[in-house]
């Protein structure tokens, strides 16, 4: 309905955009979206971006503005800080910072010296982030930075991490990651972090839905910041929040953001947030997020049964890796590439205990999660159909070198009607249900 709006408001104006608009609708509704950290955010929340807000200039923060007209933006930001706070139980939070990476570049500007910095995290070829220090982001060039990464058994290791740590010394701690199945010990962490006199940040950008709604235990009060983007399972519009417990953190990161890093907020934005923050907190919401976990279990215990090799063998959150080297002999990208032909879209990632063959964009394996299908309203019995579905194209593709012009599949007819399936299979979901 809100696409219809959308599209029939821009088309007058500009229909070759409007026309891209569309496509982009229609696609979203007729493939398996399953890349992890992509939701269907609500009517409600997607009308809030295109409020009036998005006209209106205010750098500072709620009551400390350097521009007048504020009654409606102080309103908009102080109810969305109450949400944040109430929802995650942290006593501060900033809702400017733009996304998942400038918050992150505001937390390590606020507590950190250029080029003196220390920071701790997990390496990015096992699940970490890129601002978590590595070398082709500004975190990797302007800090120092020492990386763990996980055992054998694809998990943290937590009395290395605490070894690697009273080592390094490092002067924040970063746990939270994009690509880890399983669950993270906060309090542990925050011990560890405590011991050696760093502070602790989780970066749950990817989980922080699960922690809203009760599926994944909160860092709460063991950690001291916690950082997150609102778009992924928390299912609001593309920004971010930073929690923090010490007023003098708080202090700190807001000075970091604003005038540090930004300049004026996307008020449309933190207002699109607080809507999804008030959703965050029904029961529908709880409901979601639970059903979210049950359906990557679902999914991972089928696909294991097929014979796939499922990274640390399960999940305990909403994405899994599957190492598709391990299982069938094919490389993580043309998997991904081929997936997408037939209508499932994920992404090729890289896997911890990997083949030697592996590079970042050459990995051994591919990620997918269940937050947007869960969404769509889908529950165990459809991940069945839909490991099905991935089990059939995968028997189906070959694995050796590809000659010029050679079709990848054993069977292009198969993969035809494979995809008619698929694109019947979705278009039965509506894209968004409570
Ligand atoms: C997604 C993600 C980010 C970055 O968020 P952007 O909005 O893409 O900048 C940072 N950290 C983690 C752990 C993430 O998963």
């Amino acid at each position: 309905m809100i696409e219809k709006t959308v599209t029939s408001l821009v088309e007058p104006c500009d229909p070759q955009l409007a026309a891209i608009l569309q496509s982009e609708d229609e696609r979203q509704a007729a493939v398996l979206r399953m890349i992890p950290s992509e939701n269907y955010a609500s009517p409600a929340v997607r009308a809030t971006l295109a409020s009036t807000l998005s006209n209106k200039y205010g750098e500072g923060y709620p009551g400390r503005r350097y521009y007048q007209g504020q009654q409606n933006t102080d309103a908009v930001e102080r109810l969305a800080i109450e949400r944040a706070c109430r929802l995650f139980g942290y006593p501060h939070a900033n809702l400017q910072a733009l996304s998942g990476a400038p918050a992150n570049l505001g937390v390590y500007t606020a507590f950190l010296k250029p080029f003196e910095g220390r920071i701790m995290a997990m390496r990015l070829d096992h699940g970490g982030h890129l601002t978590h220090g590595s070398p082709v982001s500004v975190t990797g060039q302007w800090f120092e930075i020492r990386h763990y990464g996980c055992d054998e058994q694809d998990r943290l290791d937590m009395d290395e991490i605490r070894r690697m740590a009273l080592e390094f010394r490092p002067h924040v701690l970063v746990c939270g990651y994009t690509a880890y199945p399983r669950v993270i010990d906060f309090a542990r962490f925050g011990e560890i972090a405590r011991e050696v006199g760093a502070i602790s940040l989780a970066d749950v950008s990817h989980i922080a839905g699960l922690i809203a709604g009760g599926a994944h235990p909160s860092p709460f009060p063991h950690i001291d910041i916690v950082s997150f983007t609102t778009h992924k399972t928390l299912r609001g519009p593309r920004g971010a929040i930073i929690l923090s417990q010490k007023p003098e953190h708080a202090e700190a990161i807001d000075k970091a953001v604003f005038p540090g890093l930004q300049g004026g907020p996307h008020f449309a934005t933190i207002a699109s947030v607080a809507v999804a923050l008030h959703e965050a907190e029904s029961e529908g919401f709880r409901n979601y997020s639970a059903q979210v976990v049950k359906n990557a279990q679902a999914l991972a215990a089928q696909l294991m049964e097929k014979g796939y090799h499922v990274v640390s063998g399960g999940t305990d959150n909403h994405l899994l890796l599957v190492d598709v080297r391990k299982s069938a002999g094919l490389p993580g990208k043309r998997v991904a590439e081929l997936l997408e032909e037939v209508g499932v879209v994920l992404n090729f990632n890289t896997v911890p205990n990997a083949s030697d063959r592996q590079k970042p964009l050459f990995p051994d394996g591919i990620r997918m999660g269940t937050p947007s299908l869960t969404t769509r309203g889908m529950k165990e019995n459809h991940m069945a159909a839909v490991a099905d579905f991935m089990d059939r194209a995968m028997k189906n593709m070959k694995a050796g070198k590809l000659e010029k012009d050679e079709s990848p599949w054993k069977d292009p007819a198969a993969a035809a009607a494979l995809t008619a399936e698929i694109r019947a299979f979705a278009l039965s979901f509506p894209t968004f249900t409570w």
